[in-house]
C-alpha cells in the first residue's frame, strides 16, 4: 500500500512528462507547421485571387512582358527575400530579360547563357529545383553569378517544339529556400502565363487580320469616296457642260458666247487663270487664240501666235503629237518656250489636243500664276472638255462661214434690187415715148400703113406692152423688197372684187372664158392697200383666165371666215402639178403651163409678197386636170369685228 502511492505519483510524473515530451516533440511542431501551412495557404489564395483578377490580355509581346513582370512583383511582395530572373531563348543560348530585387551586384541583361540547368528547365517543361545548401541540384555557376544559394527554375510560354519552353522564370535566394511554399505560387503563375500566351496568340493573330481588314476596308472606303466625290464632280461638269451646248445649240446666235462660256466654266473647274483655245489657222499655218479666251486681253491674245513648225514649242508638240502635256512650271521648264510662259505670267500649264474626229483643230491651253497647281485629274478632266469644245468651235465656225455667206448673199441682193430698180426706171421712160409713137402711128393720125407696116407695128405695140408689164413688176419688186409703206384703211373688198371682175370682162370673153363672182353677204372689216390688194385680185383672175384657157370657167368668191376674210380664184383649167405647186410663188418661176403663154414668172412672187405685208396668207389648191384654185386670207380688223362684224363693207 507504502509502495502504491508513490508509484502513482511516480507514474504521474513520468505520464506528464511524457506528454510535455510529446507535445514539444511532435505536437508543437506539427501545430506549428499546421499554422505556417494555413497562412501559406491563405497567403496564396489572396495571391491566386489577386493574380487572376488582374489577369488581362495583352495586345502586343511587350506587353505580354509587362504581365510577367506584374505578377513576379505580386510574388516578390509574398517572398521578401527572393530574387527573381526572366530568361528567354534564343539562338545561342539563354538572355536575361528582366530580374527583380536583391543582387549584390545589379546583373547586365547578359545574353548567350549557356547554363544546362536552364536547358533542362525548358526541355522537361518542369519545375527544377537548385539548391547549394542540400545540394538538391547545383549548377554553381548559375548560382554564384547571381549570388544565391537556391533556386527553381519554373519554365513557361511553351513554344514549338512541343515541350520546349520560350520562357524561364527563375525564383532565387540567398538562404535555403522554402520549395515546398514557393513552388505552387510559382507553378501557379506559369499556368496563367501560359494560358494567357495561348490565348494571346489566337488574340493577336485575330488583332492582326482585323487591323489587316480594317486597313483594307479604310483603303476600299477612302477610295469609294474618292470615286464618289469624283464621280460628283463630273457629273456638276456635265451639267455645266450640258447646259452650255443646250444653250449653243439652241440658238446659232450663242455660239460664240457658248465657247466664251465654257472657257469660263473650264477656269472655274480647274480654277485656273488662263484658258485658252489656239486654233489652227490654215492660211496662217500658225496656232492663234481664238477671242473668247479666259484671263487674257485682246491685245495679249494678239501677240500669241506660233507656227507650226515651232517644234520647241509645247503648244505645237501637243499640235502635232495629239498628246496632252502638263509642267509644273513653265516659266523654268526646258520644254516650254518661257516667253509666252510669261507672257501670261503663267507657271504651272496643261496642254490638250482639240480633235474633231481624226482631225485636230488646236489646243486647249489652261494655266495657272502658281507653281505646281495642276493634278492629273484636271488634266484628264480637261481631255474631256476639249472633246465638247471641238463641236462648238465647229460650230462657231460654220455660224461665222453662213453669216458671211448670208451677208454677202443681203448685199449682193441689195445691189441687184438698186440695178433693177435704175434699170427699170431708165427703161420706163422711153418706152412710154416709143408706146406713144407707135399708138399715133398706128392710128394713122401720120399717114396710111400698108399692111406689113401694120402688121410689124402691132408686133412692136405688143412687145412694148410685156416689156413695160416686165418692167412695172420688176418696179413692184424692188419697191416691195424695199419695205414699201403701204396704206392702211378698211377695205371695201366686195367692191374691189366686183371692179376687177368689171375690168378683166373683156379679155375673159376675148379668150373665151365665162367669169363669174360671188361673194357673201357680210364679210369682215380688213384693213389693207386697196391699190395693191387690187393688183392680187387682178393678176390671179389674169391667171386663171391665161392658163385655164378657152372653154373654161373662173369664179371669184369672197368668203367671210370669222377671223379672216377669204378671197378666192377657181378654174377648171389644166391645174397645177403637186411639184409645181410650192414653186409658182418664187420670183420668176414658170410653170409648165406658163411657157405656153406670155409673162414674167414675178405676178404670183409679188401677190405673195404683198398678202404677208398684210399679215394674211395666200396658198393654192390643185389636182391636176381639175383646175387651179388661188386663195388668199386677210386677218379681220379685231376692232372692226368687236364693233361690226359682219358689216357689208363695199356692198355688192
Ligand atoms: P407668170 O404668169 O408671169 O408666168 P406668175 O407668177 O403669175 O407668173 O405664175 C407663175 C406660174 O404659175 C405660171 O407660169 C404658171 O405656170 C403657173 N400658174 C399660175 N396661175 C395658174 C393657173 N390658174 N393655172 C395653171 N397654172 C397657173
Amino acid at each position: 500500500m507504502n509502495y502504491f502511492i508513490p508509484v502513482l505519483v511516480l507514474g504521474a510524473v513520468l505520464g506528464f512528462a511524457a506528454y510535455w515530451y510529446i507535445k514539444f516533440k511532435f505536437l508543437l511542431p506539427v501545430e506549428s507547421r499546421l499554422k505556417a501551412y494555413e497562412k501559406a495557404f491563405s497567403g496564396f489564395m489572396v495571391f491566386s485571387k489577386e493574380i487572376l483578377e488582374h489577369t488581362y490580355i495583352p495586345d502586343s509581346l511587350e506587353h505580354y512582358g509587362d504581365i510577367t513582370n506584374y505578377y513576379l512583383i505580386k510574388l516578390h511582395k509574398l517572398f521578401p527575400d527572393s530574387s527573381m530572373l526572366v530568361f528567354e531563348k534564343e539562338e545561342a543560348g539563354w538572355k536575361l530579360i528582366n530580374y527583380l530585387k536583391n543582387f549584390k551586384v545589379e546583373p547586365k541583361l547578359m545574353s548567350s547563357c549557356k547554363w544546362a540547368a536552364l536547358d533542362r528547365g525548358a526541355s522537361g517543361g518542369e519545375i527544377i529545383r537548385l539548391d547549394s545548401i542540400t545540394g538538391a541540384d547545383t549548377a554553381s555557376e548559375l548560382l554564384s553569378v547571381f549570388d544565391i544559394k537556391s533556386a527553381i527554375i519554373c519554365p513557361f510560354m511553351p513554344s514549338a517544339p512541343a515541350g520546349n519552353c520560350g520562357r524561364l522564370m527563375v525564383f532565387g535566394a540567398r538562404n535555403s529556400l522554402d520549395f515546398e511554399l514557393a513552388e505552387p505560387h510559382l507553378r501557379f503563375i506559369a499556368c496563367q502565363l501560359n494560358s494567357i500566351f495561348k490565348i494571346e496568340g489566337k488574340v493577336f493573330a485575330l488583332k492582326k487580320e482585323t487591323d489587316r481588314l480594317k486597313a483594307e476596308l479604310n483603303a476600299v472606303v477612302r477610295e469609294l469616296d474618292m470615286a464618289g466625290s469624283r464621280l460628283i464632280q463630273r457629273a456638276k461638269e456635265r451639267k455645266a457642260l450640258y447646259e452650255v451646248v443646250t444653250k449653243v445649240t439652241g440658238s446659232e446666235k450663242d455660239a460664240q458666247l457658248g465657247c466664251s462660256a465654257i472657257l469660263n466654266i473650264v477656269a472655274k473647274i480647274v480654277e485656273a487663270d488662263v484658258v485658252a483655245c489656239l486654233l489652227f489657222d490654215e492660211a496662217s499655218g500658225e496656232l492663234v487664240v481664238s477671242p473668247g479666251s479666259y484671263g487674257i486681253t485682246d491685245a495679249e491674245r494678239m501677240l500669241y501666235s506660233i507656227p507650226v513648225s515651232n517644234n520647241a514649242s509645247s503648244s505645237v508638240r501637243t499640235f502635232l503629237t495629239r498628246k496632252s502635256f502638263m509642267s509644273g512650271d513653265a516659266q523654268k521648264d526646258p520644254d516650254v518656250i518661257t516667253a509666252y510662259a510669261k507672257l501670261w505670267n503663267i507657271h504651272s500649264l496643261m496642254l490638250v489636243p482639240i480633235s474633231k474626229g481624226k482631225r485636230v483643230i488646236g489646243v486647249l491651253r489652261v494655266g495657272s500664276l502658281k507653281t505646281n497647281y495642276f493634278t492629273q485629274d484636271n488634266l484628264e478632266f480637261l481631255t474631256v472638255i476639249a472633246d465638247e469644245l471641238a463641236i462648238i468651235i465647229e460650230m462657231v465656225t460654220l455660224y461665222d462661214n453662213i453669216s458671211r455667206k448670208a451677208d454677202e448673199l443681203a448685199q449682193l441682193n441689195r445691189l441687184k434690187d438698186e440695178f433693177l430698180s435704175t434699170v427699170s426706171h431708165e427703161l420706163k421712160t422711153p418706152l412710154t415715148t416709143i408706146k406713144g409713137f407707135v399708138s399715133v402711128i398706128l392710128s394713122g393720125e401720120v399717114g396710111p400703113l400698108n399692111e406689113q407696116q401694120l402688121n410689124f407695128l402691132n408686133i412692136t405695140d405688143q412687145s412694148v406692152n410685156r416689156l413695160t408689164h416686165l418692167i412695172s413688176n420688176l418696179l413692184d419688186i424692188s419697191r416691195l423688197n424695199s419695205k414699201v409703206e403701204m396704206e392702211s384703211q378698211p377695205l371695201a373688198l366686195g367692191e374691189l372684187i366686183k371692179t376687177s371682175v368689171a375690168n378683166m370682162a373683156l379679155k375673159a370673153r376675148e379668150n373665151g372664158v365665162a367669169l363669174v363672182s360671188s361673194v357673201d353677204s357680210a364679210l369682215p372689216v380688213v384693213h389693207g392697200d386697196p391699190r395693191w390688194i387690187t393688183q392680187v385680185i387682178d393678176n390671179l383672175i389674169l391667171n386663171a383666165i391665161k392658163y385655164a384657157g378657152k372653154g373654161s370657167n373662173v369664179a371669184v368668191t369672197g368668203r367671210n371666215k370669222g377671223t379672216a376674210a377669204v378671197i378666192g380664184v377657181e378654174d377648171n383649167g389644166p391645174g397645177i402639178p403637186e411639184a409645181e405647186q410650192k414653186l409658182v410663188f418664187e420670183k420668176f418661176y414658170r410653170g409648165k403651163t406658163g411657157t405656153i403663154q406670155p409673162g414674167t414668172g414675178l405676178g404670183l412672187a409679188i401677190s405673195k409678197s404683198v398678202i404677208e405685208k398684210h399679215g394674211g396668207k395666200i396658198w393654192l389648191e390643185s389636182k391636176p386636170g381639175q383646175g387651179a384654185r388661188f386663195f388668199f386670207a386677210l386677218p379681220a380688223d379685231k376692232r372692226g369685228s368687236d364693233e361690226g362684224a359682219g358689216k357689208v363693207i363695199g356692198g355688192q
